[in-house]
């Protein structure tokens, strides 16, 4: 059969094209079998049925014309649209992944030169952006598998290579819910291993800033992972508790106000090694987070995780305050100023958490009462207590400590400033790197 021409559809095509509109699956598949339909036949703007169909958002029917051979990469749409594009103008995360493993190029742009990551932005649609930004295939990973050139032995044992995607993919950069990973697969939280996974990571680094389309996010991820596979291993040799010592430490809050110092230091830290200093993510990064004096917001990880993976509002109420999982929704009981996915996460936070809880608690009905004061007179709005599911701690370690409070609600959308409006200096011991706090600027001033 000819190659497809615009506009040159037979009838059956066409009515594979309106029954894809009413996704209707059964008949597309049927009308597919046809000898008169070609999958990537053409409408009249240069559409191909994967395109109509990702648009519309018929994941079941863009997974049908993928079996049948549908081209992911066909660019014939009349403003240059592609049907990764079309995913992401649809908001559909399951399509967009869907098309990414099917070979979908990302750095495409269209006839204004937007990348479908940036179509996807420019209408709201952050959970698409973040998935093409962070799409790393597993194809990619594999190359290291195979011994290379000279090399008797390959860099990375296949084992190793789920393990691994699976973190490279990970769209949660919270440093503790990475250690995490590592410490839950027995085949990674070992030197040897790590080592040489950081090492996979840092050739892919160099690939991404040294080819044509230079991608400094994806360089920036994968120097951010090696960096914390670097600690694991230290802590692995050097340190008593292991991997667990390094969740401590990462989670280990300051007297004064519970900020996890320590996470905060590394996180920047790490950015201030990023290899290539004259990167414009570096810099980009660099400017933002060194004029924040530590324990104000933006955290180095909002900031990092922002750029990275395209999503907004990480200060949010809505993120586990252990292990940064999106939507956490169970609240200590007492200050109900933080939240955590499960009990697991309560648990691991608590050594430090118990030193500020009360101290939260207080400030917050502080500001209820304030805020109570002030709409008094104006209006009797009655307060509605929280949707949120309250964590009533079951475990004897806390139930002498914690002891529920009553009803009352608070507003969910002030959590994360009021926490960090409570912070003020760092403690005394800190006080001698006040000055120098800010690491990641040394690095600009090489330029
Ligand atoms: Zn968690
Ligand atoms: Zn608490």
């Amino acid at each position: 059969m000819a190659p497809p021409k615009k506009g040159d559809v037979t009838a059956e095509e066409s009515e594979l094209l309106k029954v894809i509109s009413e996704g209707n699956v059964q008949e597309a598949g049927r009308l597919l079998g046809s000898k008169n339909v070609r999958v990537n036949c053409l409408d009249q703007h240069g559409m191909t049925p994967l395109m109509h169909a990702a648009y519309k958002g018929k994941a079941e029917m863009c997974k049908l014309l993928l079996q049948h051979g549908a081209d992911v990469n066909c660019n014939e749409h009349e403003h240059g649209y592609t049907a990764l594009m079309f995913a992401g103008l649809s908001g559909s995360k399951e399509i967009t992944r869907m098309i990414l493993e099917a070979g979908a190029e990302i750095d495409v742009v269209n006839s204004v030169g937007r990348t479908a990551a940036q179509m996807a932005a420019f209408v709201g649609q952050h959970d698409c952006v973040t998935i093409i930004n962070n799409f790393f295939s597993r194809e990619r990973l594999d190359c290291y598998t195979k011994p290379q050139g000279l090399d008797k032995e390959a860099k990375l044992p296949v084992k190793l290579a789920g393990p691994l995607h699976k973190i490279i993919i990970t769209t949660n950069l919270h440093p503790v819910a990475i250690v995490l990973m590592v410490k839950e697969n027995p085949l990674l939280a070992d030197v040897d291993a790590l080592r040489k996974c950081y090492r996979v990571l840092d050739l892919i680094i160099e690939k991404c800033m040294k080819q044509r389309e230079i991608n400094e996010v994806l360089a920036m991820k994968m120097h951010y992972l090696s960096y914390i596979f670097q600690k694991c291993i230290s802590f692995l040799k050097e340190h008593e508790n292991k991997l667990d010592g390094l969740v401590k430490s990462l989670l280990k809050g300051r007297d004064t106000d519970g900020f996890p110092y320590y996470q905060e230091k590394f996180i920047r830290e790490c950015i201030r090694k990023f290899p290539w200093c004259e990167a414009t993510l570096l810099q980009q990064l660099v400017r933002t987070i060194a004029p924040v004096e530590i324990g104000n917001d933006p955290t180095a990880l909002s900031v990092l995780t922002q750029t990275i993976t395209g999503q907004i509002g990480f200060m949010d109420a809505e993120f586990c305050t252990a292990c940064g999982k999106k939507e956490a929704d169970k609240r200590c009981s007492i200050c109900k100023t933080v939240i955590y996915c499960n009990q697991n996460c309560q648990k691991m936070h608590w050594f430090t958490h118990k030193k500020v809880c009360k101290k939260l608690k207080e400030s917050r009905e502080k500001h209820e009462a304030k805020e109570k004061s002030k709409q008094k007179g104006k209006q009797n709005t009655s307060e509605t207590s929280v949707g949120e599911a309250e964590t009533v701690p079951e475990s004897t370690e806390y139930s002498s400590t914690i002891h529920p409070t009553s009803k009352d609600g608070s507003d969910s959308g002030d959590i994360g400033t009021g926490m960090i409006a409570e912070a003020k200096t760092p403690q005394e011991d800190l006080t001698t790197e006040k000055q120098s706090s800010h690491p990641v600027a040394t690095c600009r001033a090489e330029e």
